[in-house]
Order: C-alpha cells, then sequence, then structure tokens
C-alpha cells in the first residue's frame, strides 16, 4: 500500500495525477496540494473512481510548519514536489523533519537570484543519508529522461562516453505571437540567462542566444535551435566519468525571440522590484501575469516535441555515436490528461521516478541525481507510461 502526496496542481502535477492513477496498483492514495485548493479538487473531480483514492489539501509550500503538519497528517510514503524551484529546500526540510522520501523535477532556484545550481540541495546529501531517506532530483524530462538516456547509453552501448549534445525542439504552435509553455516567470528567467557549456572540466560562458545551430528534427523539420544552459549540465559533468564536453541547445522561433528581446529591452523581464503606484512591484511577475497560463494552451497546441540526447564515445576500441529520443505529439497527450506535450514530457517521467522509488528500485539513504540510479526499469516504464524512446545508432551530429 503506497500513499504519495503530490505538491503543486499545475500543467505538470495534472500529468503526473493522471498517470499515478493509471498506475494505480503502484499508487493506491494520492493527495493532491497546493496553493490553490480549487485546482486540486478539479483534478480529484476528473480523477475519482478510477483506482487512486485521491484527497487534496490547501498548502503553502514556502512554509516549512504547514508542510511538516500535512506531512504528519497524511503520512505519505513519497513527496513528489510539482510546485516551483523556489520551494525544493522548504519541502527537503519538511521531508527531512518528517524522515519522507522526496523527489522533483527541477533544480532550487532562489527568488531573488535568476540562477539555478544543485549545490543547496547536494548539501542535504548526509543529513537524508542520517535520516534514512532517499531524495531523487531532477525527475522530469530535461531534467530527469536525459540523466536516464546518459546512465543507459554509459550502461549498455559506451565504455566511455566523451561528448553529449541535448537537443530540446518544441515544434508546437499554440497560435499566440508570444506565450510560454510552462510557468512562464521559470521560463523566462532560464532563457534570458547567459549561455553555459562545459568542456575540458569547466564551464564556459557565452551570451545569451550567441551560439546558433540548425537541426533537421524527425517528424518536426528543420529548426533553430540556440546553446542554453541547462541544470543536468552540472550533474552530468559530475558523474558521467570521461567527459569532456556537454552542451544543451533548444529550440525557439522567431517571434518568440523577438518578442523577449523587446520585453527585455523594455525591462518587464527584470526580477529587481520596481516601485508602481506606491507598491512594490517585480517586473517579470507582472508580465506573467499578464501572458497566456500556460495551462490554457492545451487545446490549441499543434505539432510535436522532439527531445534527444547525442553520445560520441569509446566502445571496445572504436569510436561510437549513439542517439536517444523521444517524440511526443502536443494533441495527443492534451487528449489524454488535458495538458499539451510540454507538461507531459515532465509528468510522465515524474511519474516514474516516484514509481521507481515506491517500488525500492530506487531507494538508497542519501540525495542522489537519475543519472545515479539504474536507468533499465525507468527506461522500461518510459514505453510504457506514452513516452516510448527511439535508437538511432548514425545520427546527425551538431557541430
Ligand atoms: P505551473 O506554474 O503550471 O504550476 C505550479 C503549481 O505550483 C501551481 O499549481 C501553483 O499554485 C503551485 N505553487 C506555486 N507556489 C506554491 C506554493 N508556495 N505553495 C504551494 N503551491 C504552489 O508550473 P508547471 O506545472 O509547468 O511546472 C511545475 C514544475 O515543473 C516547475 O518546478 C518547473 O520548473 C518544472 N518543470 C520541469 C521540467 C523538466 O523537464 N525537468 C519541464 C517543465 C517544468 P497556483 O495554482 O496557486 O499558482
Amino acid at each position: 500500500m503506497s500513499r504519495l502526496l503530490l505538491i503543486g496542481a499545475g500543467g505538470v502535477a495534472r500529468v503526473a495525477a493522471y498517470k499515478c492513477v493509471q498506475n494505480s496498483d503502484v499508487f493506491q492514495e494520492m493527495c493532491i496540494a497546493s496553493r490553490t485548493i480549487e485546482k486540486c479538487e478539479e483534478l480529484k473531480a476528473e480523477l475519482d473512481g478510477k483506482g487512486t483514492d485521491i484527497s487534496t489539501a490547501q498548502v503553502d509550500a514556502d512554509d516549512v510548519d504547514q508542510l511538516v503538519e500535512l506531512i504528519n497528517d497524511y503520512k505519505p510514503d513519497l513527496v513528489l514536489h510539482l510546485a516551483l524551484p523556489y520551494q525544493n529546500l522548504s519541502i527537503m526540510d519538511a521531508c527531512l523533519a518528517t524522515g519522507t522520501d522526496y523527489i522533483d523535477t527541477a533544480n532550487y532556484e532562489p527568488r531573488d537570484t535568476a540562477k539555478f545550481e544543485y549545490k543547496w540541495q547536494w548539501a542535504y546529501h548526509d543529513r537524508f543519508k542520517d535520516a534514512g531517506i532517499t531524495a531523487i532530483l531532477g525527475s522530469g524530462f530535461d531534467p530527469g529522461v536525459t540523466g536516464v538516456f546518459s546512465a543507459y547509453a554509459a550502461k549498455h552501448h559506451f565504455d566511455e562516453i566523451n561528448y553529449i549534445d541535448i537537443l530540446d525542439c518544441n515544434g508546437g504552435d499554440h497560435g499566440y505571437p508570444f506565450a510560454t509553455n510552462f510557468n512562464p516567470e521559470i521560463n523566462i528567467r532560464e532563457v534570458s540567462a547567459k549561455g553555459r557549456y562545459w568542456e575540458n572540466g569547466k564551464f564556459i560562458e557565452t551570451e545569451p542566444m550567441e551560439i546558433k545551430r540548425i537541426y533537421d528534427f524527425e517528424e518536426v523539420g528543420q529548426r533553430d535551435m540556440y546553446l542554453l544552459y541547462h541544470e543536468e549540465l552540472e550533474s552530468l559533468a559530475k558523474f558521467m566519468p570521461g567527459i569532456q564536453r556537454i552542451r544543451f541547445f533548444m529550440t525557439f522561433g522567431e517571434s518568440y525571440l523577438t518578442h523577449l528581446k523587446c520585453l527585455e529591452n523594455v525591462g518587464m523581464t527584470s526580477i529587481e522590484p520596481i516601485e508602481f503606484e506606491g507598491e512594490q512591484i517585480v517586473p517579470l511577475q507582472f508580465l506573467k501575469a499578464v501572458l497566456p497560463d500556460p495551462s490554457s494552451l492545451g487545446p490549441r497546441t499543434v505539432g510535436k516535441t522532439n527531445i534527444g540526447v547525442i553520445f560520441q564515445g569509446v566502445k571496445d576500441g572504436q569510436e561510437k555515436v549513439y542517439r536517444l529520443y523521444n517524440i511526443c505529439d502536443h494533441q495527443t497527450a492534451y487528449k489524454e490528461t488535458g495538458a499539451q506535450a510540454v507538461s507531459y514530457t515532465t509528468g510522465v517521467p515524474a511519474m516514474i521516478g516516484s514509481k521507481m522509488i515506491l517500488q525500492g528500485l530506487w531507494k538508497k539513504p542519501g540525495v542522489f541525481n537519475v543519472e545515479q540510479m539504474d536507468p533499465d526499469p525507468f527506461m522500461h516504464d518510459l514505453n510504457k507510461n506514452g513516452l516510448p524512446w527511439i535508437e538511432d545508432f548514425e545520427p546527425v551530429l551538431v557541430d
């Protein structure tokens, strides 16, 4: 009998909740808790009677005391954090205080600095270990599946991996001139930051969107993609022995970039508070309030995502290349869960990572990134839960 506390009720949480219910043999009981309880109740109403016993709760996940009270009251076996990256540490503190396992999909980011790093969460390793509880970090798609793909490639296809290129293509079209596919504040903080990639033992910084490549993605077509910093670069650089270079590219359309540049130029993407009519407001938070809610994009988004990883390395003394990727259709995802493919590709791995812990397959005291765990059962579950992966033994490389 296992019991999950799911925190958050946005696009990713919606998909994860749907997928947990589809796996109700593992997820027998689930409490959906978030800041706005109506969203939790809406999900419960859609999913009740389908196998998982669902309850709801209102919680402010910035408040450790509230979290501890909720955890002590519900007594979950695992907390799946799908609220925002600002809450990682408060939720981890509450898990430590109550001796409960933890999993998330994005690393901690302080609200006042647009800088995401694993150091804050890795610092919990000894405390989680001593408490005999598990924390799994970054079980979304990227990070998440990209790390599992890396562990799978290392385990089955290479003696040593030297180069990793992660390519994240969203070929979806929502018909708006400008909108973000997940939380606008988090998304814009990510893409307006400087680029960075790992090479020969250190990070090399670039200007935002300075490095552009063109790639032909199966079932999407040719797209412009730009080098970004992404959090799994930090963990893969640490946990993949022999690695010489890791880069992350994401596709962006011209309209998105032109709007972003304009918003940046007028100061709307700033996270520095300004005074407006006697009140302090953060321009980026105001921008979030006027942009379309990502959850409203589901019905109107058509097209596919194509996200994967190209590996170059050595096997049995020979140079080898290998690519693993997934293609996900926005409308298929929407029809199944009410959310588009960006939420779907994150929510499915969030459920699978949770399943790995609850089934004891990824249960180990301490704080771990997904690439440190056995990839095989996770890879098996991706195929079974709507994110099948494709292998390419002659991939086109990125120069
Ligand atoms: P949304 O903005 O759609 O949802 C966030 C949810 O968290 C909302 O329900 C929100 O409540 C709730 N929330 C925010 N603050 C609090 C709080 N203090 N207490 C309780 N609940 C709170 O985001 P997404 O669903 O798109 O993303 C969820 C997470 O997934 C994010 O951390 C994001 O970074 C991550 N992500 C990871 C990806 C990956 O591949 N690894 C890709 C995409 C996203 P309310 O409804 O009141 O606003």
